[in-house]
């Protein structure tokens, strides 16, 4: 602990001296993360329904350990899970937690390229340490907090436990598309499962407006996030540029 707190210290003084150059991120260690995400999903499991069907939950952990190979981020071990719930999203915890909504998983039934992509964009926020991030810079906005008490741990597990609540920003969503996009071009799936999905939610949520509110609200869908996808995989595919 007394290590973690010297290292903290010693990162914010490096950021105080080089605010434009700082990482939010790097206040937070793994195992910080880990611990957050650990405790937030003993709060997600017992406030939301888990699906324990074992055809489905092979499907969907076969499928995310299939994409995790691709990983840029090898230091964590990565859970799925289901939850019971008609909404159409996937959630992630900080720390290698993913949960894939029945809702989703029923929506994609006639392409699993689909899932697989979206599972691929929720690897892709845990790859590049979104939550560390959000965490970082709410801990470098408050400038006397010098390390993360136990308090504050248990203070982000709830925050990030209320999964309604969860925001990102297209900032963070452009970069998990390109790494969720990388991954499934990577693997057996292709790639295109989930700019397809995304392109096709707009529409979708005017036909059933309460089951795909969420995933609007967690991952703001864009026109520019589809065209940006897109173009990042036609690179890909033509070879300028590398996976
Ligand atoms: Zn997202």
């Amino acid at each position: 602990m007394r290590k973690h707190a010297a290292i903290s210290i010693g990162l914010l003084m490096a950021c105080s001296l080089a605010i434009a150059g700082c990482k939010p991120e790097s206040l937070v260690s793994t195992s910080q993360e880990v611990e957050i995400g650990r405790n937030a999903s003993q709060q997600v499991e017992s406030k939301y329904p888990v699906n324990k069907d074992p055809e489905l939950n092979r499907l969907v952990t076969t499928m995310g350990q299939t994409l995790v190979q691709y990983s840029d981020r090898q230091d964590i071990k990565y859970t799925f899970k289901i939850l019971d719930m008609k909404e159409v999203n996937a959630v992630s915890l900080p720390g290698g937690w993913i949960y894939v909504y029945k809702g989703l998983i029923d929506d994609t039934k006639d392409d699993p390229n689909e899932l697989a992509g979206v599972i691929a964009h929720e690897i892709g926020h845990i790859a590049a340490r979104h939550h560390a991030e959000m965490i970082g810079r709410e801990t470098f906005a408050g400038i006397l907090v010098q390390t993360l008490t136990r308090g504050d741990v248990r203070q982000w597990a709830n925050l990030f436990a209320n999964l309604h609540l969860l925001r990102w920003s297209r900032k963070h969503e452009y970069e998990s598309d390109r790494l969720g996009v990388k991954y499934a071009y990577q693997s057996r799936y292709s790639a295109e499962g989930m700019i397809n999905f995304f392109e096709k939610l707009e529409q979708k949520r005017k036909d059933d407006p309460s089951r795909f509110e969420q995933i609007f609200r967690t991952h703001p869908v864009t026109a520019e996030r589809i065209k940006r996808a897109r173009a990042f995989l036609a690179d890909l595919k033509a070879g300028r540029r590398d996976p």
